[in-house]
């Protein structure tokens, strides 16, 4: 059993950390999509509303499951016994942070590989800071996360009018 975590903020999860996910799944038997507890930067959604979303957005997916996590990110993984770390690729800019990362993560466990995979054309163009924006301006994301996120988007700009 080939087990990888793919840790995020998730806030909140699209179709492209889905689709990085389910594409992980042809390396892997089981991917975790893992929602780190104490991001640097300020979330709109708690934890527990991004784990929430993640676990009926991943409940579709054979072999993708949710989780969420606060502690090192290497210490959760190997917590789980996974051999890996998957993360989405964008841009550029994209590449020097998950590089910085990636350094950072194999130097606190070697045994540990990171896997980055490219971001697909469909939805390079994603991300959850998008998504809130557009929510935020009353514009429904639909193309970019999945049913129940939209709801939860609404709710939430809703409440904050
Ligand atoms: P972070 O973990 O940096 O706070 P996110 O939760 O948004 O950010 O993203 C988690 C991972 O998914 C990161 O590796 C990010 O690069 C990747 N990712 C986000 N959006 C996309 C996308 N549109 N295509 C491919 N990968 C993506």
């Amino acid at each position: 059993m080939r087990i990888a975590v793919y840790p995020g903020s998730f806030d909140p999860v699209t179709f492209a950390h889905l689709e990085i996910a389910a594409r992980a799944t042809r390396l892997f038997d089981r991917v975790v999509m893992a929602v780190f507890d104490r991001p640097q930067k300020h979330v709109l959604f708690s934890t527990e509303e991004r784990l929430a979303l993640l676990r009926v957005a991943t409940a579709d997916i054979p072999g993708v499951e949710a989780a969420s996590y606060n502690t090192l990110t290497v210490e959760f993984a190997r917590s789980l016994g996974a051999v890996a770390l998957v993360r989405g690729l964008r841009t550029v800019n994209d590449f020097e942070a998950e590089y910085a990362l990636a350094q950072l993560n194999q130097d606190l466990e070697p045994a540990i590989e990171v896997v980055l995979l490219m971001a697909s054309r469909r939805y390079a163009h994603v991300s959850s800071s998008a998504v809130r924006e557009l929510a935020s301006l009353g514009r429904d994301p639909v193309e970019y996360v999945p049913p129940p996120v939209l709801a939860a988007l609404r709710q939430k700009y809703a409440q904050r009018g």
